[in-house]
C-alpha cells in the first residue's frame, strides 16, 4: 500500500505524520519503506535517523549543440516549450536550467547538429532506519525542477506492505509527481483560516487525480473548527487530530519521534493505519467522497 503524506503548506506537521507513521507501521511487524520526496528540504532522516548506505547521482537528459551543423531552420526554438533553447542569428543559446528534457529540439532537427547529452540535478539516497528501508531525493543547490529526482526516488522503492511517501508541501508540479500513483493521500493539516484554505487547494488538487484521501488535522483544539465543519460537508473523512500538545512540540524541535518520546501516542498512530485501510476498503468510485469509516 503506497500511502502519500502531503500538505497545501509547509509546517502543518506533514513530516512527523509520515515518519510516526513508517514508525508504527513497523513496530507492528509490516514490512515499511519510507520515501521523502520533498527533495527541496528533505527532513525525514532528521526523526527516523537512517544509516545511509548508497548515493547515486539523479541526471536529466539535455541537448548538446554541434553549432557547425546547424542549418539556422529555427524548428528546435519552436518546439521548445520553455524557452531553453534558442536558435538566433546562425548561433544556437542553451539554457540548461530551463531544460525539462523532453526530447523534442533533438527529435525534430533534421540537420543533426542536436543530440542527447545529460547533466546532473540531484542525488538518491538509500539506507536503513531500525528496519524501515529509508530512500531520499536531494536537488542540488541552484536546480529548480525537482519531479526527475522524485521519480528516482519512487523507481528505487522496494517492495513493502507499507510504502510511505513523504511529498512536498503545496500543490504544483512536485506534489502531482510525488502522489500521483499512490493508493491513499493523506492531507495533513491545521485547524487555521491559512490550514484551510490551502486544504481547500490540496483537496481540488487530489480529486483531479482521482485518488482517495482523508484529513489529518495537527495541532487540533477541542473545540470544533471550521476545518471540521468544511470536512463534514464535503463527506472528507477526519482519520486523526493530533492535539496542541506541549510534549509533541518539543519532541519535534528535539528531532524526536513521537511515538517513540511519547508511547502514549502509539495508539493514535496505529489508529490512523487502520482507518487508512478501512477507507481504501470501502473506496469503490468516487474518489475522497466517503464517510469516515
Ligand atoms: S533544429 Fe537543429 S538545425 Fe534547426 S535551428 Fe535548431 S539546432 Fe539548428
Ligand atoms: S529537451 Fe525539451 S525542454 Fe529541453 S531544450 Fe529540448 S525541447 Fe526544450
Amino acid at each position: 500500500m503506497r500511502i502519500a503524506v502531503a500538505s497545501g503548506k509547509g509546517g502543518t506537521g506533514k513530516t512527523t505524520v509520515a515518519a510516526n507513521l513508517a514508525y508504527v507501521a513497523s513496530r507492528e511487524g509490516h514490512t515499511v519503506a519510507y520515501l521523502d520526496c520533498d527533495v527541496e528540504e528533505p527532513n525525514g532522516a532528521l526523526f527516523l535517523r537512517p544509516a545511509i548506505s548508497e548515493r547515486e547521482p539523479v541526471h536529466v537528459s539535455i541537448p548538446a549543440v554541434e553549432e557547425t551543423k546547424c542549418t539556422n531552420c529555427g524548428l528546435c526554438g519552436v518546439i521548445c516549450q520553455y524557452s531553453a533553447i534558442v536558435p538566433i542569428k546562425g548561433k544556437v543559446l542553451l539554457f540548461p536550467e530551463l531544460c525539462h528534457g523532453c526530447g523534442g529540439c533533438w527529435l525534430v532537427c533534421g540537420s543533426g547538429a542536436l543530440s542527447e547529452s545529460r547533466r546532473s540535478t540531484g542525488r538518491l539516497e538509500t539506507g536503513n532506519a531500525n528496519g524501515i528501508r529509508f530512500l531520499q531525493g536531494i536537488l542540488d543547490i541552484g536546480q529548480a525542477m525537482s519531479p526527475p529526482v522524485i521519480r528516482a526516488v519512487k523507481a528505487a522503492a522496494p517492495d513493502a506492505d507499507f510504502v510511505v511517501i513523504d511529498a512536498p508541501p503545496g500543490t504544483s508540479c512536485p506534489v502531482i509527481e510525488s502522489v500521483r500513483d499512490s493508493d491513499y493521500v493523506l492531507l495533513v493539516t491545521e485547524p487555521t483560516p491559512f490550514g484551510l484554505n490551502d486544504l481547500k487547494l490540496a483537496v481540488e488538487m487530489v480529486r483531479v487525480l482521482g485518488l482517495p484521501f482523508g484529513v489529518v488535522i495537527n495541532r487540533a483544539e477541542p473545540s470544533a473548527s471550521d476545518t471540521h465543519a468544511w470536512c463534514e460537508y464535503e463527506q472528507i473523512p477526519i482519520l486523526a487530530e493530533i492535539p496542541d500538545d506541549r510534549h509533541v512540540a518539543e519532541a519535534y524541535s528535539r528531532g524526536e519521534m513521537v511515538c517513540e518520546t511519547l508511547p502514549g501516542y502509539v495508539p493514535l498512530f496505529s489508529e490512523l493505519l487502520r482507518r487508512i485501510a478501512a477507507s481504501l476498503n470501502a473506496t469503490t468510485t468516487t474518489a475522497g467522497r466517503r464517510c469516515a469509516p
